[in-house]
């Protein structure tokens, strides 16, 4: 495959910009190891690993591949300072902040050298994100699954709304599984893409067998983005979802909803495959992936069709 040189490719030294996302309970270094070796960019999601585990799957990724990797760090994580310590000194070189303010730790990872990219759902956010340092960006649309924007603005607006606000570069994520939506995306003003739920259908995802059958049986309309009260979230709608609604319809308090969601449900939903009681983070792409691939296959057949898409990218009668 033909290499690629943009801003992207170059902040990462990768072949392709394609950008695997920190995916909890999803992304260990088994997948983060297989997209690095297949020229993208793997992130470890540290957010669902206490910081022993943290730890071991960062030098088992180093061990499995001798290309660039990073680790995805959600700031609401409640042990956050003993994360960082870890990345700083086990020499981890990327670094994807998201869910929280950037400017409290891009100085100091900065400080040791690391490259920090910030997920922003807004311009606003954008702009705050390169005003602390950030080398890059993340604009993450509503379609995107897990932790995402109370403004609802969707990828397409997104996009170029962040584009034409900051001067890094610009990588977009949510909805995006193939090369053409790739295309897309980069027509409009990104210069790379970050993609979640077509790599937690990889065969090297940890996530359940369970959970990735529902991922490649859903159909559009069986995701929604939901408990905007606490911490919005897409899921699939499941058991679990209409308990919630069923909750916010009749005007349950915040603290009503906390305990319905109560703890590590992601964890039982995503990891041990509970598609009743757990909460499946998945997003609206999910409608268009009916297969579970090696991750290095999924990252040929986005550059393909992206490259194929780039010369002969519109449909003519
Ligand atoms: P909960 O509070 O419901 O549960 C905590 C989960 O995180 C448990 O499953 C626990 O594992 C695991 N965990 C890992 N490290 C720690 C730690 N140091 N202290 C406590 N628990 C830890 O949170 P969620 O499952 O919703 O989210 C877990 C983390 O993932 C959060 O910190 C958040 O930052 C992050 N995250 C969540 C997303 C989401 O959409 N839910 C999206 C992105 C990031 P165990 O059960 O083995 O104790």
């Amino acid at each position: 495959m033909a290499q690629f040189k943009n801003r992207v490719t170059r902040l990462f030294n990768i072949d392709y910009p394609i950008i695997q996302a920190g995916m909890i309970w999803t992304s260990g270094w088994r997948l983060a190891s297989a997209v690095s070796n297949a020229g993208g960019l793997g992130l470890i999601g540290s957010g669902s690993m206490y910081p022993d585990v943290l730890k071991e799957h960062i030098r088992k990724c180093k061990t499995a591949t001798s290309f660039p990797f990073g680790v995805n760090v959600p700031l609401l994580y409640p042990d956050i300072d003993k994360h960082i310590q870890i990345i700083i000194e086990e020499g981890v070189k990327i670094v994807f902040t998201s869910a929280g303010n950037p400017k409290t730790w891009t100085g100091i990872l900065k400080e040791h050298g690391i490259t920090v990219v910030h997920v922003v759902s807004s311009s606003r956010f954008a702009m705050k994100a390169q005003d602390a340092g950030c080398d890059a960006v993340v604009a993450e649309g509503f379609e995107a699954a897990g932790h995402n924007g109370r403004e609802e603005t969707t990828t397409m607006v997104l996009v170029p709304a962040v584009a034409n606000t900051v001067s890094v570069p610009v990588i977009a994520a949510g909805g995006i599984a193939t090369g053409r939506q790739m295309l897309a995306a980069m027509v409009m003003g990104a210069e790379g893409v970050q993609i979640g739920t077509r790599f937690a259908a990889s065969e090297e995802a940890s996530s359940h067998i369970n959970f990735k059958n529902a991922l490649i049986h859903s159909k559009e309309g069986d995701t929604v983005l939901t408990l905007k009260q606490l911490v919005p979230v897409r899921l699939i709608k499941n058991k679990f979802y209409q308990q919630v609604k069923e909750a916010e319809d009749r005007g349950a308090s915040v603290e009503e909803l906390r305990s319905i969601l109560g703890r590590a449900r992601a964890k039982k939903g995503i990891f041990e495959g509970d598609l009743d009681e757990g909460e499946l983070e998945i997003g609206e792409v999910s409608a268009i992936i009916h297969d579970i691939l090696p991750a290095a296959e999924i990252v040929k057949n986005v550059w393909k069709e992206f490259m194929d898409g780039l010369s002969d990218p519109v449909k003519k009668l």
